[in-house]
């Protein structure tokens, strides 16, 4: 049986949230799939060691706004106190808010999660047209869930294997987008470092292109900074042995950190970081018809609306809006 306001959202990462929070708020029957352990995807917070815990944001670090419309939903968690201003620049200051999760930055994907139907560790596997319904969402233990429309949050390249066998035209030049990878190190130390002004430092030389001290970014009470490789240091590195890479990433940190030892890290690897291309549309949509009604795929993510934080919750919201449209009009 078909179930007209039954939405799939995959991805669990900023885009999703917002797209199957404005859907729940409309009235429309939302499952959110994440492949992860736990909600956020790009917006990734590390707690190490213990008894003492060092919570160290690894994917972004934090993040501006620029549109009125994401602005709106800034007050919205600042007001729910999931986010706070960090500072107004690294160098100097240039008067835009630099904003951070409070606890790190997954406490706005935590945020954004309750309530909502979110189910982790769900690797999709593929969309298929239905026999019920227009699509059916395939896991990889085999779980089917009927949709009459799905939204696709996922790094594009992984998009396209999962659209395979949904008999769609999708623009290739869509699906190829190509990505920046990112290699990171992740620190705990004996004592604070000095990190840059406020503790972030951007672009400090051809190896990083951030280091963050999220002590200073008052994330964590133990001393524990992020260090971000550049993305042709990554490149360049990708396919090195995880050991000889970490120790590479560890020698080259040092440098910033000349007063303190670290006591332990992590080394993780981005493959799909950041979007080198942005399409022209905050969304891609195609509706099928069939005989249970339209059938929508959108796709959603950073790729559509900028490279960043912002860029992924105004696609997500622009998603959320088509999907609503086309089942209204269809
Ligand atoms: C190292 C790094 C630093 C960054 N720094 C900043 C910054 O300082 N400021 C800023 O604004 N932005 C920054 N960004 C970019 C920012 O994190 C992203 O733009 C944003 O989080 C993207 O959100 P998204 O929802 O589009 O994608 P994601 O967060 O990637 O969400 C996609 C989700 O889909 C899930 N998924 C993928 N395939 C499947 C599947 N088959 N089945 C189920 N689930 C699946 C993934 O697990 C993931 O959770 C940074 C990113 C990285 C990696």
């Amino acid at each position: 049986m078909s179930h007209p306001r039954r939405v799939v959202v995959i991805g669990a990462g900023l885009s999703g949230l917002i797209a199957a929070r404005d859907l729940v708020s409309h009235g429309f029957d939302v499952t959110v799939l994440d492949k992860g352990r736990g909600v956020g995807g790009r917006l990734a917070t590390r707690r190490i060691g213990s008894p003492t815990t060092a919570v160290i944001d690894h994917g972004a670090q934090f993040f501006t706004v620029r549109s009125p419309d994401f602005a709106r939903e800034v007050d919205a968690w600042t007001e729910a106190g999931v986010v706070r201003e960090w500072c107004r620049g690294f160098g100097d200051d240039d008067g835009h808010p630099r904003y951070v999760g409070v606890d790190g930055m997954t406490s706005i994907a935590k945020h954004l999660a309750r309530g909502l139907d979110v189910r982790t560790n769900s690797l999709v596997f593929a969309i298929k047209r239905g026999d019920a319904s227009p699509w059916n969402v395939v896991l990889d233990d085999a779980t089917v869930l009927p949709a009459q429309a799905v939204v696709v949050t996922c790094p594009l390249p992984q998009t396209y294997s999962l659209l395979v066998s949904a008999e769609l035209e999708i623009p290739q030049a869509l699906l190829s987008s190509e990505y920046d990878r990112t290699l990171a190190l992740l620190a705990v130390l004996d004592r604070p470092a000095t990190i840059g002004r406020h503790g972030g430092w951007q672009n400090p030389n051809a190896t990083f292109s951030w280091i963050g001290d999220n002590h200073a970014k008052g994330i964590s009470s133990v001393p524990a900074v992020t260090f971000h490789a550049s993305p042709q240091w990554s490149l360049d590195h990708w396919d090195d042995d995880h050991d000889q890479a970490h120790a590479a990433l560890r020698h080259a940190a040092a440098e910033f950190i000349p007063d303190c030892t670290i006591v332990t890290s992590e080394f993780k690897r981005w493959r799909f970081a950041t979007p080198t291309s942005i399409w022209p549309e905050p969304c891609h949509v195609v509706t099928i018809e069939s005989a249970h009604g339209p059938g929508v795929i959108a796709l959603a993510g950073d790729a559509f609306a900028g490279p960043k934080i912002e860029g992924a919750a105004l696609s997500g919201a622009a998603a959320a809006e088509r999907v609503r449209a086309e089942l209204a009009t269809n």
